[in-house]
């Protein structure tokens, strides 16, 4: 039976269904457009004399299931997979995730950005080009750590952003990871701390800092199905050490767990890694994200303590929402998650400072650029002071190498920054930036007849090295994420080519455009080498400017060099088996498992530690780098306490200025079963002619400190220890032993 309403009735019930049809469309649309609501400047929660808790409590409470899931994963990456309806809201980053407009709650649009944003040739950006982290590392520099990351906070914002993905802290174990250069070098401390340093600033821009990849992820092969086995002692003390050190320094938004497996479980669902560890112990109070499609499941990853997927929702989206309504996971569980994500984005001010896109400050950009580069660049040898080149003295140079006439090697993968004046590069392709040492040198040497050779013909590249006073012999070794080196040997017949050059002129100078270190048969022929790593966007200048003396070189490396791949913990890499990594168009697979395993059973002895354990010779030790001026170390006096302090002095005993990196190493007991020793820290002086100055260091008691697996936390080993100084792992004339209580 039909009923009839009156005609007023009537109309006046289609207006208010029109009414509420208006109003479900337009929540809908303003959900998905996650643009903020101005009025809900007035909420409770923009208080913001409350703390990133309270404030992110209120929200909560306001907010609806779909809401909360909104927040819980991305909404796709530009180029992987099939485009999202809500694509456009994107701003052309690794992802983003949905804000809640009618609270007032931004969207999070994410970049990569390890030495710089990444995508700006597909987005018709400019980004600053930093020289690549491990460079940053060798500056061995908390201040210029921070600089660092300012510049790319400030760049992100400018662009967009407002989470970066920076924040790379992996130890180098396995020095072919293709991933190197986007890492901070073999010692957690000096990893931990200046990736600390740089997030810190990097977050204070009001941008959502992040570390990654956490843990372990030490390879790239096989990095989605390889199974990391680690006893938890060195996992402690190496690894997490280096993201503890970090996290503590940044307080970061985020954490990103990474796409290996550890000890049995994936990283992004690996209880005693994000919960017992991170959470707990650590206390971290931002929220974990995934590694782009590195998560494998929904009730498991919500219990072991993963906050957020990227850069999918397979997981997090309806497939957590129906395990919630089931009661599968509980609503407290849920509310977790969501509490971290909203408390990062006060905690780091992009809801109180919403961003606002302008120009990239192009010119700083390249001043930053350029000085931590000129810090960052490794004199390794100097025979018969070949170096500084005397512009006044040298008549002819030749200058050789591919591109050393048009630019200089940068690192691939999601690092990337693209070149100014290109496209973004494809995939593991090598991006080369217009930086031309050819044009640097001539610049310097504007007297002198500077020529170029490619290398191409090497009797060519000789006879040119043969007629000019010195040869100068740019080389590369290009690595990306996604893949390892097979070995550490330079490809493309460099060898072949500096050692054919060298036989013509002694008088040859290697510069090194690497992201990891590599092994050099032609050491002994040539008079200077100088490790430049992946330089940045002046690049071509800060190694002019060490070449030709303008500037003292101070870097020191932040990693061994080995004579050999021999000489490594692991002489071969773990690969994966054969099929391993077919996991559809978007990576993920349900439950799948780890496919091969890497054990790690070097244990402790990772870097400098292992060649020390070892007995084994480095081609070039840690810590160890050249300067034009010479330093003496004197007055070692170590003032044993909670709080140890080491004090000594340091001489510039040479004519020209510089800046020493000191370092202080602690020998333990044999019975602490730890190696021989470990860097407990360091500082950069700048010292005249002349000059000395006294260093004094306090020691942090968690340096001294073992893990005891069986306690379950960490002991200062009491006893009596051997706390050394000096220029380099390998160089410390001053011993002093003390007994800790
Ligand atoms: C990388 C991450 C990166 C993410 C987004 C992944 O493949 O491992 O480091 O942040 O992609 O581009």
């Amino acid at each position: 039976m039909k009923m009839k309403l009156p005609h007023s009735v009537q109309a006046s019930f289609a207006a208010l269904l029109t009414l509420l049809a208006v109003v479900v469309v337009s929540y809908a649309r303003h959900r998905q457009s996650g643009n903020a609501d101005s009025q809900a400047q007035n909420r409770p929660w923009m208080n913001s004399s409350l703390s990133p808790d309270e404030r992110a409590d209120l929200v909560l409470k306001e907010m609806t299931l779909d809401e909360k899931i909104d927040l819980l994963h991305g909404n796709g990456m530009p180029g992987w997979g099939k485009p999202r309806p809500n694509a456009h809201l994107g701003n052309g980053g690794a992802g983003f995730v949905l804000g809640v407009p009618r609270l007032g709650i931004p969207i999070i649009q994410i970049s990569d950005a390890a030495y710089g944003v990444r995508s700006s040739g597909e987005n018709g950006r400019y980004s600053t080009a930093l020289p690549s982290n491990v460079a940053s590392a060798a500056s061995w520099d908390p201040h210029a750590a921070c600089e660092y990351g300012t510049l790319i906070g400030r760049e992100l914002r400018a662009q967009g952003y407002n989470m970066t993905l920076g924040g790379g802290v992996n130890i180098t174990r396995e020095p072919r990871n293709g991933r190197t250069f986007e890492y901070m070098g073999e010692d957690p401390i000096l990893a931990g701390t200046l990736a600390g340093n740089r997030m810190k600033c990097e977050q204070a821009q009001y941008i959502i800092g992040d570390m990654k990849h956490y843990a372990v992820n030490d390879q790239e092969s096989g990095r989605s199905e390889v199974n990391a086995i680690i006893s938890k002692r060195a996992l402690r003390e190496t690894d997490l050490l280096a993201f503890q050190i970090g996290i503590g320094i940044a307080n970061p938004g985020a954490v990103m767990c990474s796409y290996n497996a550890v000890n049995g479980d994936f990283a992004c669902e690996n209880k005693y890694l994000l919960t017992d560890v991170l959470k707990k112990e650590w206390n971290f109070k931002g929220f974990v994200v995934s590694d782009w499609a590195g998560t494998h499941s929904t009730v498991k990853a919500s219990a072991a303590g993963l906050d957020n997927e990227e850069p999918f929702d397979h997981f997090y989206g309806a497939q957590f929402k129906e395990a919630v309504q089931a009661g599968k996971i509980s609503q407290a569980e849920l509310d977790d998650h969501v509490h971290r994500i909203l408390r990062s984005e006060f905690a780091t001010g992009i809801v109180d400072h919403p961003v606002k896109k302008s120009v990239v400050d192009v010119e700083a950009g390249l001043e930053t650029s350029r000085k931590i580069a000129e810090q960052s660049i490794v004199l390794l040898k100097n025979s018969s002071g070949v170096l500084p080149l005397d512009p006044a003295k040298i008549h002819s140079i030749a200058i050789i190498g591919a591109h050393a006439d048009t630019g200089m090697i940068s690192g691939g993968g999601s690092a990337q920054v693209d070149p100014p004046g290109q496209s973004s590069p494809p995939w593991k392709e090598h991006g080369w930036f217009p930086t031309s040492p050819l044009k640097a040198v001539s610049a310097a040497a504007p007297g002198a007849n500077v020529q170029f050779e490619s290398g191409a013909d090497r009797e060519s590249a000789a006879a040119l090295a043969k007629k000019s006073d010195v040869a100068i012999v740019f080389v590369h070794q290009w690595t990306s994420e996604d893949m390892d080196l097979p070995n550490l040997a330079l490809p493309e017949n460099q060898d072949a080519l500096i050692d054919q050059v060298a036989s013509a002129n002694p008088k040859t100078i290697v510069v090194l455009e690497t992201g990891t270190a590599v092994t050099m048969p032609w050491l002994e022929k040539v008079s200077g080498v100088v490790e430049a790593w992946y330089a940045g966007t002046k690049g071509h200048e800060a190694v002019a400017n060490i070449l030709f003396g303008r500037v003292n070189p101070s870097a020191k490396l932040p990693m061994t060099f080995p004579h050999s791949e021999s000489d490594l913990p692991h002489p071969n890499l773990a690969t994966p088996p054969p099929g391993a990594g077919d996991h559809g168009p978007e990576g993920n697979e349900r439950g799948a498992k780890p496919a091969f395993e890497v054990h790690y059973d070097e244990g402790l002895k990772v870097g400098y530690k292992w060649y020390d354990a070892e007995n084994k010779k480095p081609l070039f030790a840690f810590g160890y780098g050249l300067s034009y001026t010479t330093y003496a170390y004197s007055d070692l006096k170590v003032k044993p306490g909670r709080e140890t302090t080491v004090t000594f002095t340091v001489k510039n005993t040479g004519s020209r200025a510089g800046a020493e990196i000191a370092q202080v190493y602690a020998a333990f007991l044999p019975s602490a079963g730890e190696p021989p020793k470990r860097l407990v820290g360091w500082s950069k002086v700048r010292l005249g002619p002349g000059e000395s100055k006294q260093v004094s260091l306090t020691i942090d008691p968690l340096y001294l400190s073992i893990y005891d697996e069986n306690a379950g936390g960490w002991k200062l080993a009491s006893g009596s220890y051997t706390f050394m100084a000096g220029a380099s792992s390998q160089d410390l004339p001053l011993h002093q032993k003390v007994t800790l209580e």
